[in-house]
């Protein structure tokens, strides 16, 4: 499979009142052509950072990239003026986020919107444009489109107007689509549904997806590969059935096992992880998992752990697994 996205080495630190705070530190995957990848991470874990970065969307200051390699299809965007990254935003790269509203512009019909976008990426004129704007609504799944494109998007629920934010993400037909946590303002029924709609559309149109999410369950039916992060790197990177079937790194473990499960009473049952996540600010040079561990050794107060590639393309930065302590 041919490598879209490759992520080298990636820093990204801010400076506040309080210190430097590390909210990438290191981070490096791969995405291929047509892979959809999960970023999995609690919050401030430096997943939502980690995909700003990737657009050059941090805000500097306070923010600043310090070092790595985002490498789209070979080329360093890292080096790329803010006019060549603005061809690649919303051209080659798309997004959807948590909330549609902060995308969508209240005062404008969905049809200025989409149609817009549509003339802007594909150079047609106003009518075919009109028309594949309504192909699109139509495509992700927006009832009686012809008369619906011209409604505002407070006339769409929720659910419907991250229709609408899909239809308008993928209008330029982008190489890459990164959803970051699309579904967690939804209902759970509306959630699966927006979920196997990227899922369906991605595959058509052969869009490689970065899944942003702190939900496991959203990677299971939806991801070929995950990637764990917590506090600021990755931890974990498998296929998504060996994750779930065999997860290496404790952090991982924790996570799988605080996925609410219902026993017979109907009632959910919740472990959860001890401990606080870390405080990225001045981490100590040692495993940052290691006060909510219950496999910690003494090396693991002292040492970073090392990535450790293992059988089945998978990889963790454990000491558990590294032979040579
Ligand atoms: Fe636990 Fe040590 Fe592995 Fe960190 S490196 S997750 S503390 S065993
Ligand atoms: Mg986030």
């Amino acid at each position: 499979n041919k490598t879209i996205l490759e992520v080298k080495d990636l820093k990204t630190y801010f400076r506040t009142d309080a210190g430097i705070v590390k909210a990438v530190d290191g981070v490096s995957f791969r995405l291929d052509k047509g892979e959809t990848l999960g970023l999995v991470g609690e919050s401030g874990s430096g997943k939502s950072v980690t995909n700003m970065s990737i657009m050059k969307l941090i805000p500097m200051p306070p923010g600043k990239i310090v070092g790595g390699e985002v490498l789209l299809d070979g080329e360093d965007i890292l080096k790329m003026t803010e006019k060549e990254m603005s061809r690649i935003r919303g051209n080659r790269i798309s997004m959807i986020f948590q909330d549609p509203m902060t995308a969508l512009n209240p005062y404008l019909r969905i049809s200025t919107q989409l149609i817009e976008t549509v003339r802007l990426h594909q150079g047609l004129d106003k009518a075919e444009a009109r028309k594949k704007a309504i192909e699109m609504l139509k495509l992700v799944g927006i009832p009686a489109a012809e008369r619906r494109i011209d409604a505002y998007p407070h006339q769409f629920s929720g659910g419907m107007r991250q229709r609408v934010m899909i239809a308008i993400a993928l209008s330029c037909n982008p190489e890459i689509l990164i959803a970051d946590e699309p579904t967690t303002a939804l209902d759970v029924t509306i959630q699966a549904q927006i979920l196997d709609l990227i899922k369906e559309l991605s595959e058509k149109l052969n869009t490689a997806v970065i899944m942003i999410t702190h939900d496991l369950g959203v990677v299971a039916g939806m991801c070929d590969n995950v990637c764990v992060m917590y506090a600021g790197r990755i931890v974990e990177r498998a296929p998504v059935d060996d994750l779930f079937e065999s997860p290496k790194h404790p952090y991982t473990n924790g996570l799988i096992q605080s996925i609410p499960r219902l026993d017979e009473k109907g009632t959910g049952r919740l472990y959860s992880i001890d401990g606080q996540p870390p405080n990225v600010i001045d981490l100590p040079e040692c495993c940052p998992f290691h006060p909510r561990c219950e496999k910690a050794m003494d090396i693991c107060t002292k040492k970073y752990p090392p990535v450790v590639e293992l059988e089945g393309k998978r990889e963790v930065a454990c000491w558990l697994y590294e032979e040579n302590k």
